[in-house]
């Protein structure tokens, strides 16, 4: 597929500042020679956390790292304040500043790396339940799976499919072992701090023309998910944005950077990409054959772009680097609604906190998993080439999402990812 997800490469790409969003007034720091901005700082009821990972900085402005947290997994800590920085790629994050009770270890983390911390009170069963400044609660633990169970689940269930038991553990449990969740199901979290709220993203397609594209695409996550997770933001109003962008030199169709989604421009206006010269206004149905391949020279553009676009006469294959070959069906304007649905689909699974699978049939299907020679984030192992067999669907292609995608979007909004 020639559309990418560029969770590393899109901070590149980011240029749209989220202050507006968030209805910050941002103030900038006056020293110039600090590359991150502290943009406002709130004062925050002290709440207990512990920290999931990731370091603690000495300031705001992240200058110096002063702990590592993974030695701080059993510190609780208490929240003193929220600050909301810009990152030298002018990205908006949020950090909190806490210090443990004695006040001893103190500094700003990552926001998105600190858990209310609630110990369990259990009320023991048998006792005289007669209000008591004696009895006091005991504390323990929440129980947790142990980790060759869960390691037991995940080997019985499907390659990348967090199918059947594996979505219906105890938060407790989603939490302890999320780590091992990201890298058995190549998940991540992936949207930046505020796409997200109350599990609902609401998304401003800034160009009319790509609103009807857009509410197929929002239609088919919601619908799967049975939840309203995406809607239909405005301009004052929404927390992910849809644009059109200039994917050109990078080779993407559509690109998830955190906080847009980007749909490139000038293939969406060409109407022989990608399937070549079709007669668009035949409601004839048409059957295109193709086959992924890398290898064509003759071929500037890259990955599914470069197929050879065939209609019936059968498929023309540089079998050097023979991917799989397929056929999509329809009517020339259904493939193409259908394929630039399915780029938007895709983009929105990033969102999700979706990283790429290795299964055509999915609608986060990547030939590769390394893309620009960046692996990716949480990969349970590394591909280079599809894993399905020749003539099934593509899912990007189809728009069609697979039990794949909606198990793994169901296991992240578990993990408190959307
Ligand atoms: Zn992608």
């Amino acid at each position: 597929m020639k559309q990418r997800r560029n969770i590393i490469t899109m901070i590149v790409a980011a240029v749209f500042s989220f202050g507006l969003m968030s209805g910050l007034s941002p103030v900038q720091n006056a020293d110039a020679k600090q590359s991150v901005k502290v943009v406002r700082v709130k004062k925050v009821a002290s709440k207990p956390y512990r920290a999931t990972k990731g370091y603690m900085y000495n300031s705001p402005k992240l200058t110096k790292k002063i702990h590592n947290l993974k030695n701080y997994k059993h510190t609780t800590f208490y929240s003193k304040k929220r600050v909301t920085i810009k990152t030298a790629k002018n990205k908006t994050a949020y950090y909190t500043y806490v210090t443990t009770k004695n006040g001893k270890i103190k500094g700003y983390v990552y926001s998105k790396y600190l858990e209310l911390y609630q110990p369990t009170k259990i009320t023991i069963t048998g006792m005289p339940s007669t209000p008591s400044d004696s009895t006091t609660p005991v504390k323990t633990t929440p129980s947790v799976i142990s980790k060759s169970s869960l390691e037991s689940m995940i080997a019985a269930a499907p390659d990348l499919d967090p199918a059947g038991s594996l979505l219906n553990l105890t938060s407790a449990d989603y939490s302890t072992y999320r780590s091992i969740f990201d890298h058995n199901f190549n998940v991540g979290d992936y949207a930046d701090d505020g796409v997200f709220n109350k599990d609902q993203a609401s998304i401003y397609v800034a160009s009319s023309e790509l609103v009807p594209y857009v509410q197929k695409a929002i239609d088919k996550w919601n619908a799967a998910l049975g939840t309203t997770v995406f809607t239909l933001g405005t301009r004052g109003n929404h927390s992910l944005l849809l644009k059109f962008g200039n994917g050109q030199s990078e080779g993407w169709d559509g690109v998830f950077d955190g906080d847009s989604v980007q749909v490139d421009y000038l293939d969406f206006h060409d109407s022989t990409y990608p399937y070549g010269s079709m007669p668009l206004s035949s409601s004839q149905t048409v059957s295109i054959k193709l086959s992924t391949d890398d290898s064509s020279a003759d071929d500037s553009a890259t990955g599914m772009a470069s197929s050879r676009v065939q209609t019936k006469s059968g498929s023309h294959r540089d079998a050097s680097a023979h991917y799989l070959t397929t056929t999509v069906t329809g009517t020339p304007s259904q493939l193409l609604e259908n394929y630039w649905v399915g780029v938007i689909t895709h983009e929105l699974g990033h969102a999700l906190g979706l990283d790429h699978t290795p299964y055509f049939q999915d609608i986060m299907a990547a030939p590769a998993s390394t893309e620009d020679g960046s692996s990716q984030e949480n990969a349970k192992y590394n591909w280079t080439d599809y894993k399905d067999s020749d003539g099934v669907q593509g899912g990007a292609l189809t728009a069609t999402l697979s039990q794949r995608d909606i198990d793994r979007a169901k296991l992240t909004k578990l993990l408190g990812y959307w």
